[in-house]
């Protein structure tokens, strides 16, 4: 297991080793029952116990309150881009309505692609956006145009392609909007806890933090259910999902159980605290050394710089294929930027320990004195 590379992919990404190898010890036969989790029915009494364990013990590790439904759904964030809408967009016009002023701060490109999809469902305002800054900084929520009578306010906590991460929710009551907080969380989720009292409801993908592609994770307050458009899929109806407890449909089965499996690794690992102050560790390794250095740089404010994905330039840019290159012959895979942005980008989730990091800047260092 100590012998694979260190993946930095932006997601899908890495997958705890510990993880990897229990699925492949139980691919055949899922503790005696004969069958491979794949292969087994979601209404079945061993699918239910792997289902619920997952819930039980994600609910633990994020001290989701009872009063939040946990939702195992498809489609990714981009799918929730329309689906928070459908379901929320009609919140205080009243159902059927549609038409409700919705509020979005834009902090990069996710969450600029969460507004332009929402404006399919009702008036999107921007409450306030990083554009003009580059995206290098979350816009100071004191100065946010929020809307009275908003159906919801909606962020992105972590943008994954810009590195740039609020490291505090803002607290809407104190800037005077009444309305839930949807967060888009796929790029840290389970990174670090959540305050829930700031929050109506989180989603996103797993197959960042979470698991495998394919499974959509949504917390959602119970009184946000039941507000959808009529017009709204079914399977994509939040109190539907919830009330037949994420089996409307036919779930991720496979990617639950992954996503369970990482759940249980979490729990070991100390739980999120502790693994918060891990990420913590291992972002200001890599940031302290991007600093310190002649070669590399991040642009991102240092208050807002995200603690798992760290966008970084080579100020030579005619160098950038020579770095990749000799970052893959040390075991340093996927660390190339996002084609909208260029560059490097060193995503270090949960699953990257501190010596991966520790390995990459060593490499960096390397790097740099031998090109000098
Ligand atoms: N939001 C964020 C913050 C993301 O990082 C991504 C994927 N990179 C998405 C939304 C889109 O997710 P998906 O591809 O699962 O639809």
């Amino acid at each position: 297991l100590s012998a694979r590379p260190y993946n930095f992919s932006a997601g899908p990404a890495a997958i705890p080793a510990e993880v990897l190898s229990q699925a492949a010890a139980e691919m055949l036969d899922w503790h005696g029952s004969g069958m491979s989790v794949m292969e087994m029915s979601h209404r079945g009494k061993e699918f239910d116990s792997i289902h619920n364990q997952a819930l039980a013990d994600l609910r633990e590790l994020l001290a989701v309150p009872a009063n939040f439904r946990i939702l195992f759904m498809q489609g990714g964030g981009l799918a929730e881009n329309a689906i928070v809408p459908l379901n929320l967009a009609g919140r205080t016009s009243g159902v059927g309505q549609g038409g409700g002023v919705m509020d979005y701060v834009v902090t990069g490109s996710w969450s600029q692609k969460s507004a332009k999809e929402a404006r399919r469902y009702g008036e999107v305002r921007v409450a306030a956006s990083g554009e003009t800054e580059g995206f290098t900084r979350v816009p100071d929520p004191a100065g946010w145009q929020l809307s009275a009578k908003a159906s919801y306010v909606h962020l992105c906590s972590n943008e994954t392609i810009h590195g740039v991460e609020y490291h505090q929710l803002p607290d809407l009551k104190a800037l005077g909007s009444d309305a839930p907080l949807v967060v888009d969380f796929s790029s840290h989720a389970a990174s670090r806890p959540v305050d829930w009292s700031r929050v109506g409801l989180a989603y996103g993908g797993a197959q960042k933090n979470l698991g495998p592609a394919g499974l959509t994770l949504v917390i959602v307050r119970e009184d946000l259910l039941g507000h959808a458009l009529p017009v709204c899929p079914s399977a994509f109806n939040y109190q539907t999902v919830a009330e037949n407890n994420s089996m409307f449909n036919t779930p991720p089965t496979y990617a639950i159980y992954i996503a369970g499996l990482v759940f249980q690794w979490l729990k070991k690992q100390g739980g999120i605290q502790a693994v918060e102050a891990r990420n913590i560790a291992k972002a200001r390794l890599l940031y302290d050394f991007i600093d310190g250095s002649q070669l590399y740089v991040n642009k991102v404010a240092k208050d807002n710089r995200s603690r798992m994905n760290v966008p970084f330039f080579l100020r030579d840019e005619a160098r950038n294929t020579a770095f990749l290159d000799g970052a893959k012959a040390a075991g340093l895979l996927q660390l190339k930027g996002h084609k909208s942005v260029g560059g490097m980008r060193a995503s270090i989730y949960n699953a990257m320990p501190l010596k991966g990091v520790q390995a990459l800047v060593d490499y960096m260092r390397d790097f740099e004195k031998t090109q000098a």
